[in-house]
């Protein structure tokens, strides 16, 4: 007879045993990100999160690359992220890339892109993952965020670097866009809401985060509307539901003029935008210093970016056949007028802003009183057929090869009519509190031969705009604001010519 005891003993080892096979597979422990582990206290530094990228290399899901080397020496590294086998192979997919921290100072984007990284790993974002593949560079500039300062260690602001791509951070970004054509990018940066402009005005900007959307008249005015009555007013619900106060992202102060953003395409934002990108920039609150307010400035950036994927995920067809269908008109621009130089202007638009009053510190909300919300063209030219380029400008056919723009370069003489630029004086002009040289011109058409080794680019390509802006003398964007171009001026007529 089997003792009580032992058949007890048997029968519970057998619960236990049914009971274990009964549990889920227990997932791997909850990653965290660097900034999660200290509590919000520490900002994650390079070597930190190099280490943290190399344990997401070994969960699935996350490739990680290297984008760039820095001056010196560092890697930016890029992470592919994908739910497919392979990243990119499903075609139905929307590819949306996020950049953060291109200024070393502004590290709240990195946080937020890096607890974003963690949550994936976790498998919280499948369902979004099901729909978007993500390209994500959480940081820009490592060797500006190790010295605590805004610019590159040799001194360049990696945020206007984007038009002659001389940096090899802004650079390799541009390299993983050409590869991959996300059709959704945004730029992630931080705002300094303690500035004396506004204080002196009663005003400190109180929004957790300010959405910027594309500005530049060239880009397609159907994809600035779209984010503006799609993309915006979806954010900005979810940022409430979540507690945070957002708002469109504004530059200017009370006492003087307030307006949009930037209109130049020099930038992380409007140089994808030119492509004709659903293309924007997020600016986080920053904080009296580095650290101050860390977990609040993480939290609300990465509510902002994972409402952004969600409205992404939601809407992946239509943004796809929307970039798509507007990628392509570009390529079929040639004859239509491109905008050269364009200003902000007061239109009838409002906008009330959160803020905290001085010296009271309430919460309050300011109805902006001087607001130029408007951008209106001052100069266009139709787009030309292709643009010629002489053979021994090389730097400027480098320069083409960094943005991955097509040409032929010619092989035997060539007789074409072309127009040039004869060049009569130059003046300085500020257009958007800016300097640019401002030519005043005629043109002539005539028979022209062209000789071997000259350069013919076509603007039957996605970068038409982009070409127009950069090669045009009256371009108040252009490569003859730069003083290594500024030669290109100063001869009677100017070097490069167009094809009508
Ligand atoms: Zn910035």
């Amino acid at each position: 007879m089997k003792t009580p005891v032992r058949s007890i003993a048997r029968s519970s080892c057998l619960c236990a045993l049914v009971l274990l096979l009964a549990l889920p597979v227990l997932p791997q422990s909850r990653l965290q990100s660097p900034l999660e582990r200290s509590g919000f206290t520490r900002l994650t530094s390079y070597d930190t999160l190099q280490t943290f990228l190399g344990t997401l290399n070994g969960r699935g899901r996350c490739t990680v690359g290297r984008l760039a080397q820095t001056h010196n020496g560092r890697n930016v590294s890029s992470v592919l992220v994908t739910s497919s086998p392979h990243f990119g192979e499903d075609a139905l997919k929307l590819r949306v890339m996020l950049f953060a921290q291109q200024h070393g100072d502004e590290p709240s984007g990195k946080e937020a892109l890096t607890m974003l990284l963690a949550k994936i790993a976790n498998h919280e974002l499948d369902t979004i993952l099901s729909h978007v593949d993500l390209m994500i560079v959480p940081q820009m500039n490592p060797d500006g965020a190790e010295l605590r300062q805004r610019r590159t260690a040799d001194s360049i602001d990696l945020n206007r670097n984007h038009l002659i791509l001389t940096s090899p951070e802004p650079k390799g970004l541009h390299d993983l866009f050409a590869r991959w054509q996300p059709q959704v990018t945004m730029d992630i940066h931080e705002y300094g809401p303690y500035s004396e402009s506004w204080s002196d005005s009663g005003f400190i900007k109180a929004a957790d985060v300010q959405l910027g959307m594309l500005t530049n008249l060239n880009s397609s005015e159907e994809l600035r509307t779209y984010q503006r009555r799609s993309v915006y007013p979806s954010l900005a619900e979810a940022m409430r539901e979540k507690g945070y106060l957002f708002q469109e992202y504004i530059v200017g102060s009370p006492g003087d003029l307030i307006r949009y953003s930037t209109t130049e395409p020099n930038d992380g934002r409007q140089s994808f935008g030119i492509l004709n990108t659903l293309s924007f920039i997020q600016e986080g609150r920053g904080g009296r210093t580095l650290e101050d307010r860390l977990e609040r400035r993480a939290r609300s950036q990465l509510a902002s970016i994972e409402a952004l994927l969600a409205f992404c995920a939601g809407h992946a067809g239509d943004i796809k056949s929307l970039v798509d269908r507007e990628r392509l008109r570009l390529s079929h621009s040639a004859g239509k007028p491109v905008v050269l130089c364009m200003d902000h202007f007061r239109g009838a638009g409002r906008l009330a802003i959160p803020v905290v009053t001085v010296p009271s510190g309430r919460d309050s909300v300011w109805q902006i009183t001087n607001l130029h919300d408007t951008v209106k063209a001052i100069v266009t030219r139709d787009l030309p057929m292709a643009y010629v380029i002489p053979g021994g400008l090389t730097s400027l056919r480098e320069l083409l090869d960094r943005h991955h723009v097509q040409y032929e370069v010619l092989s035997s003489e060539q007789k074409v009519s072309a127009s040039a630029y004869l060049i009569d004086a130059v003046v300085p002009d500020t257009l958007e509190d800016e300097w640019h040289p401002k030519p005043s011109m005629r043109i002539e058409t005539r028979e022209v031969v062209l000789h071997p080794g000259d350069i013919m680019v076509s603007t039957s390509q996605v970068h038409s705009l982009f070409l127009a802006i950069l090669l045009e003398p009256e371009s108040m964007w252009g490569l003859v604001k730069y003083p290594a171009y500024n030669f290109l001026l100063q001869s009677k007529v100017y070097p490069i010519l167009r094809v009508p």
